[in-house]
This record gives structure tokens, C-alpha cells and sequence, in this order.
């Protein structure tokens, strides 16, 4: 590989950016080592004091200053854990920085790794020919078609953008572009599984595509990135594989496979197995929109099969709607009722007074101010006993 290669010239963006990471991971473990040492000398103090308390014989000073000894020693030891704690992250996590050498030689991996490698810069604005500038800088390196489960994906494209390290270590600096997508139905921006708009879910491997990236281990990191395109995890995905060419569900969007959408009778759609139900009456199946339940008898009614009362306005089952009023049970007159009132009027031709009073146990029928029973104009037969009582009234006054 030659200076002149544009490879060359990423694993120098590279190398730098990793570089600038380690040392700022460098800066955790010396602010830890400050800190220890900041409170390494408080607890000096504090046993001069004490020294000196005691030298000049004043012992219950001395005594007193020995609380303030151990709040010292106690940070410190708290301290000590802390510096501990960031030097064995340091050990695990942040090895010597890769070396430019390193960077070369795992982009040169890369190219024996991928078929097709690729350095892609921005063109510049002024039209001056391409050139690997920092800004635009990608490393792609081009998988061969992908294909799970017997869906064809189509090649992708890895792109790390270099500069993209500058602000993070980890498999967000990669995107995958599909190079000839077959996107999920019902999402046009999910061409993979676990790649939405471009950029990867990488799930588990999340963790090893950072550990590969941090200690320089491009082509691993290119490696892991492609595994996860080429493994289906059926438990993340954007949009399931079983899914993938089916149609989104009118009402929850879901995207489902022709094999499980249900026709629904009444709006002519076709919905997921959540979404369809059928009609407690006629058996059809119907969509949650399309049913409505009569709130007394607890059916749920397709259109064809279900009523509005003309009084009270509810949703009514056919079965229990009564055609010939219009009335839902509760509205409409009992049949018994009328019978029995029937009954009543004939039994009653004598005495045509008492009509109106039977009338009026029916509730639904609008009361007639005319027919309303007045209290003077009412028959009375018996002589109430008040104006008879009238007399003995005043007495226990
Ligand atoms: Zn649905
Ligand atoms: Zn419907
Ligand atoms: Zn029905
Ligand atoms: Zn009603």
C-alpha cells in the first residue's frame, strides 16, 4: 500500500481520531489520581494538627482533632476505591492506542476480507477533483446479496465515517446502505431487519463492534457489522422477516402476511387478527371499527345487524329491537303492559274516571296536560276525615 493510496490516508484519520479517544480516556484516570491525592493531603493535615495539639500538651484538642482524622481517612478511602475502579477500566477497556502501522495493516485485512473496498469523500463544492478530505471521509466496504429466511435483502453497503469518531467509539459510527433494497411493505426506510434509515440495530453485538473499534480492530469491527446483517434475531427486529412483504393493518398499522389478514364483511378492509372480530348475531366477521356493542345486552352488532332506539338514541341488538315502534326493550311498552291494559280498560267502561290514572303508568307515553287528574275535579268518593278533625285541632295548643 502506498502513501498515494486513499486507504492509506483513512487509517491516518483514523489513527488519529482513536488516538485522541484513548487519551481522553487517559484524562478519567488522571483526574482519579488528583483527586486521590488531593485528599491524601488532607489527612496530613489533619495529623499535624494532632501532632501539634500534643506537643504542646494540649490533649483534649489533640482528642477532638481525631474525628476530623478519620472523616479525612475515610475519603481517602473511598478515593483509593475510585482510582482503582477507573485504572481497572483503563486496563480492560482502553489497551495501548493502535499504532498507524495497525490501522494500515487491518484496512489492508479489510480489502482481503471484502470483495469490493472503497474509500468515498465528499466531492468538494469549488469542483476541484474528489479528495479524501476528513470531512466526508467513509471507509465501505460491500457485502455479498444478503438473504434470511428466504427474503432477499440485496447487498449492503458498511460505511464507517471516520468522522464520526471524533465524537464516538461505537457501531453508530457505521451505517448500512442497501444497494439493491427490497424494503419491508410497511416501512419503506427498513431495508434489513435491524437496519432502519441507514444506520444498524446491532443488538448484542453492540459491545464487541466498540471493544473491535477502540483498540483499532477495524476489520474486525467491519466483520461483526456484517454478521449482524447476516443473522436474523427474530426477538429485535424493525419489521419481522414474516412480515416483511405483508400489508400494514388499517387500524394498528402493523405489517402482517397476506395469510393472516382478515376480510372484514362490513368496510371491505383487511386486518390483523387483533383488529378483526365478528358479529355476535349474523357471525360475520367484521373490524373493531365496524362493530358496536348494545350496551344492555352486551352484542356485538355488525351494521346489518343493529338498530338506534328512536327514544333514548342506544345502539340495539336486532334481536331485541322492536321493528314495529322503532324502541329499544327498555323504551318500548311491554306487550304484557299492554295487554293488561287492555284488560283494564274493558273491565272499567263504568267508571271512565279512572282512565287517565292507568295511562299514566305507562312512563314512555308523553303525559296530556289535559288529561292530567286535577285534585279538586277528582271523584272522592269517601269524605276525607281533615274537616271533621278540623274542630279537635286547636286543643293540645
Ligand atoms: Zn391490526
Ligand atoms: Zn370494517
Ligand atoms: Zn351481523
Ligand atoms: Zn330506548
Amino acid at each position: 500500500m502506498t502513501r498515494d493510496d486513499p486507504l492509506f490516508r483513512a487509517a491516518g484519520q483514523i489513527h488519529r481520531r482513536l488516538n485522541r479517544y484513548t487519551l481522553c480516556q487517559v484524562d478519567a484516570y488522571l483526574c482519579a489520581a488528583g483527586r486521590l491525592m488531593d485528599v491524601q493531603l488532607l489527612t496530613g493535615l489533619a495529623w499535624r494538627r494532632i501532632e501539634k495539639a500534643r506537643r504542646h500538651g494540649w490533649h483534649l484538642a489533640a482528642h477532638a482533632l481525631r474525628a476530623e482524622l478519620s472523616t479525612a481517612v475515610r475519603s481517602l478511602q473511598a478515593e483509593v476505591g475510585r482510582f482503582l475502579a477507573v485504572g481497572d477500566i483503563q486496563a480492560r477497556e482502553t489497551p495501548p492506542p493502535p499504532t498507524l502501522r495497525s490501522i494500515v495493516e487491518e484496512l489492508a485485512q479489510l480489502r482481503a476480507e471484502f470483495e469490493h473496498v472503497e474509500i468515498r469523500a465528499k466531492q468538494r463544492s469549488d469542483g476541484a477533483a474528489a479528495r479524501a478530505t476528513a470531512a466526508g471521509m467513509v471507509v465501505v466496504a460491500r457485502t455479498e446479496a444478503i438473504e434470511l429466511e428466504g427474503v432477499a435483502l440485496g447487498p449492503f453497503a458498511i460505511g464507517l465515517h471516520v468522522t464520526r469518531l471524533d465524537s464516538r467509539v461505537d457501531s453508530d459510527c457505521f451505517n448500512c446502505v442497501a444497494l439493491d433494497p427490497n424494503p419491508a411493505s410497511a416501512n419503506e426506510e427498513v431495508t434489513h431487519p435491524h437496519v432502519q434509515s441507514n444506520s444498524l440495530c446491532a443488538g448484542d453485538a453492540s459491545a464487541a463492534i466498540t471493544q473491535a473499534l477502540r483498540q483499532g480492530r477495524i476489520n474486525d469491527a467491519f466483520c461483526l457489522v456484517r454478521s449482524v446483517l447476516q443473522t436474523y434475531n427474530p426477538h429485535s427486529p424493525y419489521v419481522a422477516l414474516d412480515a416483511w412483504s405483508g400489508s400494514p393493518c388499517p387500524d394498528c398499522g402493523r405489517s402482517v402476511g397476506s395469510e393472516s389478514l382478515y376480510y372484514c364483511e362490513a368496510c371491505g378492509n383487511d386486518y390483523c387478527d387483533d383488529c378483526i372480530g365478528s358479529c355476535d348475531l349474523c357471525d360475520q366477521s367484521a373490524c373493531s371499527g365496524c362493530l358496536e356493542r348494545d350496551p344492555m345486552s352486551g352484542q356485538r352488532c355488525c351494521p346489518g345487524c343493529r338498530h338506534t332506539c328512536d327514544h333514548c338514541h342506544r345502539v340495539v341488538d336486532a334481536d331485541s329491537f322492536d321493528e314495529a315502534t322503532g324502541l329499544c326493550p327498555e323504551c318500548a311498552p311491554e306487550p304484557d303492559e299492554q295487554e293488561q291494559q287492555k284488560e283494564d280498560d274493558d273491565n272499567d267502561v263504568t267508571d271512565p274516571q279512572l282512565q287517565p290514572l292507568i295511562s299514566e303508568n305507562n312512563d314512555h307515553e308523553q303525559p296530556q296536560p289535559g288529561s292530567e287528574p286535577q285534585p279538586d275535579a277528582e271523584p272522592d268518593p269517601q269524605p276525607t276525615p281533615m274537616p271533621i278533625a278540623l274542630p279537635f285541632e286547636p286543643a293540645p295548643a
